[in-house]
């Protein structure tokens, strides 16, 4: 880079040469505007030189926690507060306003949250992942499948050291749908080894549809899946929601009904039909 500054150049431009220097993008962008009213005012320099570079600061906080939400492969970006509490009122307001300080995150404790689907199992782990990705900590979001593949892959391959690693680093590793399939003796197995491998060093947030009670059919094993449990669950937070499913609750609003046999019908023409007959 050339730092040496040609002669005959304006204070003003030699500045902009100085800023573009050091890569200040935002302080070059706002520099005039800022000079013109420091101009006008009657604000001490360190104010003005702070403002200026605060900008700077705050650019690329955005730009590295942009970055981090598409290295943690989240399946959507949504806030905690995108989440309706009023609709779910099985769930504890203060127990996720606990959650939000974080607090498990540096305690490498656990999250489990259990529930049907719809109830916005991955929503509020994804939100949660936003405040633990937004604070600095790094995060990886991959679903129960996804996992146990990728680990059962990397294992026929003799590379199950590195692939753990992957699973393992992230400060929060969100653990989407357990139990949706049951796994086998190879798939529990490397489950086991990788909830041994975060014990106490990182924290997992893992979403299912099967209580506790059922994790026995989900290992194949009662005697496997109780010792995964007592290590998830030694220091873990569990979320309990009982309710209705959003996406069912949207649907409505939009005029189309489920019916048993899953097929979704218009509501509307439904009622048209019923009315005519
Ligand atoms: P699941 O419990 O099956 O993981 P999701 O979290 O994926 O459900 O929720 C399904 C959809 O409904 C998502 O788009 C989610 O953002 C939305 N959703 C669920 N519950 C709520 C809620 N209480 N407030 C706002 N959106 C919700
Ligand atoms: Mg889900």
């Amino acid at each position: 880079m050339n730092r040496s500054l040609p002669i005959g150049m304006s204070p003003l431009e030699k500045l902009h040469q100085v800023i573009c220097n050091l890569n200040l993008n935002e302080v070059d962008v706002a520099l005039e505007s800022h000079l013109a009213r420091a101009a006008q005012g009657d604000k001490p320099y360190a104010t003005f030189l702070l403002e200026l570079l605060e900008l700077e600061v705050r650019a690329r906080q955005d730009t590295s926690f942009q970055q981090a939400i598409q290295r943690a492969q989240l399946p959507y970006t949504k806030y905690l507060d995108q989440f309706d509490f009023a609709f779910q009122p099985s769930i504890d307001g203060s127990q996720i306003r606990e959650l939000q300080t974080l607090r498990f995150v540096h305690e490498a404790g656990n999250v489990v949250l259990l529930g049907p689907p719809g109830v916005g199992k991955t929503h509020l782990a994804v939100g949660l992942t936003l405040e633990a990705l937004r604070a600095g900590f790094t995060a990886q979001f991959v679903t129960a499948h996804e996992l146990i593949t990728s680990l059962g892959k990397a294992a026929r391959l003799g590379r199950l050291e590195s692939r753990l690693r992957r699973y393992v680093t992230p400060k929060v590793l969100v653990i989407d749908e357990m139990g949706y399939l049951p796994l086998d003796d190879v798939g529990a197995t490397l489950f086991f080894q990788l909830v041994t491998a975060r014990y106490e060093r990182g924290s997992i947030i893992l979403t299912s549809n099967k209580t506790y009670g059922d994790w026995g059919s989900v290992f194949g094993d009662t005697v496997m899946a109780t010792a995964v449990l007592d290590r998830l669950l030694h220091h873990a937070t569990t979320v309990n929601i009982r309710g209705d499913s959003y996406r069912m609750k949207e649907r409505r609003k939009a005029g189309l009904l489920q019916t048993l046999e899953g097929r979704e019908i218009d509501l509307q023409k439904h009622r048209q039909r019923e009315g005519a007959n």
